[in-house]
């Protein structure tokens, strides 16, 4: 959204491709804190929205596609789309990140039963119920707050003796009364019939294999880069992230990075907004280069 803001002011020919709602992972975020501008927060979905009518505001066409796949080392690079196929001198991937799955038993058959990646969407189906948290960053402790709203008992399961999150976010959770953390256990089994029912638990050092009843299982244990697209075009770190210069520039001309996909230590929005501005200063200079401005 930054990246296109940006070109669109700058009036660069620019198209955003969007395949779902323009905003990505913020639409699933219940309160946003850590942005500046918002000294009380601001709710993902209205962050959003003001994004979208700012990029508007500059003429930014939005259209709500997929790329299927793309071909960056063609001059110009081509984007196919399920219908069409378009030319582009310049392309800035910013397309984020999904959610890592636990891989166990149960978890696929109850993808949407009581198994979710998301509390903000899923939280208020579990009122006065038991759920579990899987996780031990800033998202599982953020998420685990925001469903004490609804649930009557959060059981946070991490791998290790101690969380990953920020200090804040670890003292709320450890001081609120609804969060029960279980330590250096991971979850091997989700349990139930038509919905979940309980989770299998082993404790990694004892080995101990022990059952919780829940109804609710939420996962929050990491990301996977939305690079299928790109592999074999670009050049990939270890974990499949993009690997660009300070500038955002790839090692093939005219293809930028930003945001959640590049490889990288922090993934915000703030840092995902700063990148979209730079690749966006980028890319223009690199048509400029090429005489296309
Ligand atoms: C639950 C949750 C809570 C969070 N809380 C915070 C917080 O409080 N503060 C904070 O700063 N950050 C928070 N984050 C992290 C923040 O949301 C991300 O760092 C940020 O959204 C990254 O932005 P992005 O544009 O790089 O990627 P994304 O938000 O992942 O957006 C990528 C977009 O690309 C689209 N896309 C992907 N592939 C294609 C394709 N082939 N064709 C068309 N479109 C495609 C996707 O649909 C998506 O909309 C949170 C994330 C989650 C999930």
């Amino acid at each position: 959204m930054t990246a296109g803001l940006y070109s669109a002011r700058a009036r660069l020919r620019v198209l955003l491709l969007e395949r779902l709602a323009p905003g990505g992972q913020v639409l699933t975020t219940d309160r946003v804190e850590n942005y500046p501008g918002f000294p009380e927060g601001i709710s993902g979905f209205e962050l959003v929205d003001r994004m979208k009518s700012q990029a508007e505001r500059f003429e930014l066409p939005i259209r709500n596609e997929e790329v299927m796949r793309l071909d960056l080392r063609a001059e110009p690079k081509r984007v196919f789309l399920p219908h069409e196929e378009l030319e582009a001198k310049a392309v800035i991937l910013a397309l984020g990140a999904t959610w890592k799955k636990l891989g166990i038993d149960g978890e696929g058959l109850f993808t949407g039963k009581g198994v979710s990646y998301c509390a903000t969407c899923d939280g208020p189906f579990f009122r006065d119920q038991q759920v579990a948290v899987i996780g031990g960053g800033d998202t599982a402790m953020e998420e685990a707050l925001f469903l004490t709203r609804f649930a009557s008992k959060i059981y946070v399961v991490h791998r290790r003796d101690r969380l990953r999150a920020t200090r804040l976010l670890q003292e709320r959770a450890m001081d609120d009364p609804r969060i029960e953390f279980l330590w250096e256990t991971v979850p091997t089994r989700i349990l139930g019939g038509s919905g979940v029912e309980g989770i299998e638990l082993r404790h990694v050092r004892t080995g101990e294999v022990y059952t919780k009843p829940i109804h609710g299982v939420f996962v929050f244990i990491g990301t996977v880069p939305n690079t299928q697209l790109v592999k074999g075009q670009l050049e990939l770190d270890e974990e499949g992230f993009i690997l660009t210069d300070q500038n955002m520039e790839t090692a093939v001309p005219g293809v930028f990075a930003a945001g959640d996909v590049r490889s990288k230590l922090f993934r915000q929005i703030s840092t995902a907004v700063g990148e979209g501005a730079a690749a966006s200063y980028s890319a223009e200079r690199y048509l400029e280069s090429r005489g296309h401005h």
